[in-house]
């Protein structure tokens, strides 16, 4: 091998000032300096053991080949050392000088544009070897081949184009890259500072990194390892050390495809209950173990954000904005087989135990649910394990629940009548009533519910879904079998009259319906339409017309209820105001309405009757 001759030349870029225009494109993220020069020295080392494996490195590589990043505080430099392939000073030219630096050229090149784009491109885009001069002032590389006889190399350059190759020492054979540190960045000497630079982005580095004379990362992470090998406690102990705070995971999903793209992780499902922003523990974007980054919005789909782990896939442009991504192919194709492995182990998990599954559901329902509204492949493969929860408990997948209130709740139209509940507290004694007539009612009373609702009524075919309070129960099931009424249609129209001005209340809308005499003499009901517009605009935050508009109730008078003939037949004014009043009262009661003096009011007059 020839003797490195000494050489000063310019770095062939077309901007001269390339760099201060970089170096301010990426004020905002300068720390990913360290994940790029510490990502090439693992790539060397790694190359290295490659190469060994093949037979084609001379010497003994050893079996402990690590980086080491140390700081020198009072040298105000930062090296970054590693026992790689090293290179020659042609390799440095050729790798350095053209390729680091027309990588560098080609970022402003594409990207000048787009300056306004700038937090989605920082980050995002590996400026490799070039990204060394966001804080140093003079880069150094001292490096030595790992080829036979090889000559070592030093190569500076203060961050201009100009730089200076001359013959170096250096034993063995590797490199290291020296920072000298400018002074807008000196920040970068604290120590403390690039330790916690080096845990965020190189913890599962697939070479050891040491730093402070300590091993800082883990080179096998779970997801680099095979199932088979791996116990439920493995997986619990990795979740832990990725959110030490996080309630235990309920089960997880071990990713891996190597063909049509490369994609490795462990994906878990947290507890979620009923909350959407419960601990949104992020998931971890890797490329090759190094962390790119926990803001995979737009990188996987919107309702697997409420899961957590860890994705790794070379494949995922890393290099691109955010608007670019959700139209890249590969993102799709991770996106769709993500979804479908997701989907596939909640089958799984429903087939093998339904029981457990079940006891599970409170805490996936949620997602499950998001996953169905928001993705029609998952909601195609939902059918399998999404589970609708009725009032005593039971658990029925949508086919056995359309089965189950086929016979009873069929209306004249042939509709099928879903009654849900929303509050079975609030809402017990409609429940009660529905029961009684042999009717079912779900339980939806999660945050979720209400976009669900909508969804489940869009995709299942003649079938409605009714709040149990949103009307009579005749009405909500309509078959068709009117009530013979025992009142005259005179005295119903007097009993109508006769609310209407003892209450005067103009937004409520009373009626005189023939019910079952068993049923309540006087109910209070808001129309299906009008609530599901109300929480809809609630739940989207956004002020608008049926958010302001003003609610009108539904108050029914039951014409067979012996109260209501009662009334009628009270022959004192008085009384009668009073047993209107009354049972009004109950009436919102019951619909857990009557508060205030309203409901001071009710107590008084129902001590003084007793
Ligand atoms: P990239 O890593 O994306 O190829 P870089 O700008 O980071 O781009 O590096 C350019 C090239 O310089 C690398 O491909 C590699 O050949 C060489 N290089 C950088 N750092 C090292 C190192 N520590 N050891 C050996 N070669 C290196």
């Amino acid at each position: 091998m020839e003797a490195v001759q000494t050489e000063k030349g310019q770095i062939s870029i077309h901007t001269e000032n390339i760099f201060p225009i970089i170096k301010k494109f990426l004020y905002s993220d300068h720390e990913i300096f360290l994940r790029e020069l510490v990502s090439n020295a693992v790539d060397a080392t790694q190359k290295l053991k490659k190469l060994a494996s093949f037979g084609e490195v001379n010497s003994e590589i050893g079996d402990d080949l690590k980086v080491t990043v140390t700081v020198d505080e009072e040298g105000k430099s930062i090296t970054i050392s590693d026992s790689g392939i090293g290179m020659t000073a042609d390799e440095i030219k050729k790798y350095i000088n053209q390729i680091a630096f027309s990588g560098a050229s080609e970022f402003l090149e594409k990207y000048k544009d787009k300056v306004d784009d700038k937090g989605a491109i920082i980050g995002h885009f590996g400026l490799g070897f070039y990204s060394a001069f966001m804080v140093a002032e003079q880069v150094e590389i001292v490096t030595r081949s790992y080829k036979e006889g090889a000559e070592a190399a030093r190569w500076v350059c203060d961050g201009s184009t100009e730089f200076e190759i001359s013959a170096a020492e250096r034993a063995e054979r590797g490199t290291d890259v020296i920072l000298h540190i400018a002074l807008d960045s000196e920040e970068f000497l604290n120590k403390a500072r690039i330790r916690s630079i080096l845990e965020k982005y190189g913890r599962f580095l697939p070479v050891p990194i040491e730093f402070d004379g300590e091993i800082i990362n883990d080179a096998t992470p779970i997801w680099t390892k095979a199932p088979a090998d791996l116990t439920d406690e493995d997986y619990k102990k990795f979740y832990r050390e990725l959110y030490p705070m996080s309630e235990e995971p309920l089960f997880w999903i071990h990713l891996n495809v190597d063909y049509p793209f490369n994609l490795t992780g462990v994906l878990y499902f947290p507890k979620l209950k009923n909350d959407f922003h419960v601990k949104r523990e992020k998931i971890q974007l890797y490329s090759r173990q190094v962390f790119i980054t926990d803001e995979v919005k737009d990188i996987v789909p919107d309702f697997l954000m409420l899961l957590h782990g860890v994705i790794d896939s070379p494949d995922i442009p890393l290099n691109v904005s955010r608007s670019f991504l959700q139209a890249d192919s590969n993102v799709k194709k991770i996106n769709g087989y993500i979804t479908r492995k997701v989907a596939d182990k909640l089958t799984e998990l429903f087939k093998a135990d339904r029981k457990a599954f079940e006891e599970k559901f409170d805490d996936i329902g949620l997602f499950i649910k998001y996953g169905i509204i928001s993705d029609e492949k998952f909601n195609d493969k939902a059918k399998e394990f999404a589970l609708l929860k009725n009032t005593e408990g039971k658990f029925y997948t949508f086919d056995e629940y359309r089965e189950h209130v086929q016979a009873n709740q069929t209306d004249k139209n042939d509709a099928a009548i879903w009654l849900y509940s929303t509050d079975q507290k609030a809402q017990h004694g409609y429940i009660e009533s529905a029961t009684r007539r042999g009717y079912d009612v779900l339980v939806l009373d999660t945050v979720i519910d209400p976009h669900f609702i909508n969804h489940l009524e869009y995709k299942l075919e003649k079938t409605s879904l009714k709040r149990v309070d949103a009307d009579t129960l005749d009405k909500l099931i309509d078959k068709g079998l009117a009530n013979q009424s025992v009142l005259s249609e005179a005295d119903q129209t007097k009993l109508k009259e006769l609310f209407e001005t003892v209450l005067d209340n103009k937004s409520l809308n009373v009626s005189v319906e023939a019910m079952p005499a068993d049923e309540m003499p006087v109910t209070i009901t808001l129309p299906e339409f009008m609530r599901r517009m109300k929480d809809m605009s609630q739940l989207s935050g956004e002020q608008s017309f049926y958010g302001v508009m003003p609610i009108t109730y539904n108050l029914v008078v039951n014409a067979n209820h012996p109260l209501a003939d009662r009334v009628l037949k009270q022959g004192d004014e008085a009384g009668q105001k009073q047993l209107v009043k009354q049972l009004y009262d109950l009436a919102l009661l019951s619909q857990n309405m009557l508060t205030g003096a309203d409901l001071t009011a009710f107590v008084k007059r129902t001590v003084e009757t007793l």
